[in-house]
């Protein structure tokens, strides 16, 4: 059997990943390919956490920008992220696959509250370990939250799934001129403004020395190939 490059990920998935074809909500077909390939990862014996956004379903922002509070808007996000997870989980127990739900904000009707150490035994016993609510503080996003749980665990990579196969000069939807960075530093991200995290995220995953593998995750197969050490995106290391 061949032995799994990396003993411990996370994968960040945005909630627009569970989008599918919609413009709102989940697609059953897109959340099980996801679940299946998750479902694989864990098959390889590699340990795998989950952050997931909200903005399939409300984004704290855009809430804010038409009236709303934008702490009660975040909170409404954060909640999203709760409802995603439970979707996630749900496909991926059908699969046989056990996963843990795990709340940074206290809603233990529905899930368990965030604690490390329990997540990181989660983790140990093969359960796929889904970290929801995002960090629990307005103002921030599901990708730092992503930096803060991979740092907090111990990840040794952490997958930052979207609509494209890594980071381009320019949006290479609209630039065919675009080219596609193989490897950058942390300094490139924020010193050229790329879009890959927001910046706090990018912070905490350099001070911390968080290896960031920017991938496609329309794509099947990618996050099984990173797992065993393949290089499917752009990596942005020290
Ligand atoms: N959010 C928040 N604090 C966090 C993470 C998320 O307030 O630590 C809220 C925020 O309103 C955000 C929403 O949850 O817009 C959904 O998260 P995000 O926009 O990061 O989701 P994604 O873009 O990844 O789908």
């Amino acid at each position: 059997m061949t032995v799994p490059h990396y003993r411990r990920i996370l994968v960040k998935l945005s909630g627009e990943a569970l989008l599918g074809e919609s413009d709102y909500g989940i697609c059953p077909t897109t959340l099980t390919r996801i679940a299946d390939e998750l479902a694989e990862v864990n098959t390889l014996g590699v340990e795998v956490a989950v952050v997931i956004g909200g903005g399939n379903i409300f984004r704290g922002a855009g809430l804010a920008a038409a009236g709303m509070d934008r702490i009660t808007a975040d909170h409404m996000g954060m909640l999203a992220t709760v409802m995603n997870a439970l979707a996630l989980q749900d496909a991926l127990e059908r699969r046989g696959v056990f996963s843990r739900v795990m709340s940074a904000i206290k809603i233990n009707q529905v899930c368990e509250d965030y604690i490390r150490r329990r997540a990181v035994r989660h983790l140990e016993k093969g359960r796929v370990v889904i970290f929801a609510a995002g960090t629990g503080n307005p103002f921030f996003t599901t990708d730092s939250a992503a930096s803060l749980r991979a740092v907090e665990i111990g990840a040794e990579l952490l997958l930052k799934g979207t609509k494209v196969d890594g980071v381009y000069t320019s949006d290479p939807v609209n630039d065919p001129s675009a080219r596609r960075y193989e490897r950058l530093t942390y300094d490139d991200v924020l010193s050229q403004k790329l879009e890959v995290m927001d910046a706090t995220a990018i912070v905490l995953c350099r001070d911390q020395g968080m290896r960031i593998m920017v991938f496609d995750m329309t794509r099947a197969g990618n996050v099984v190939q990173a797992a065993q050490g393949a290089s499917v995106g752009t990596v942005v290391d020290p």
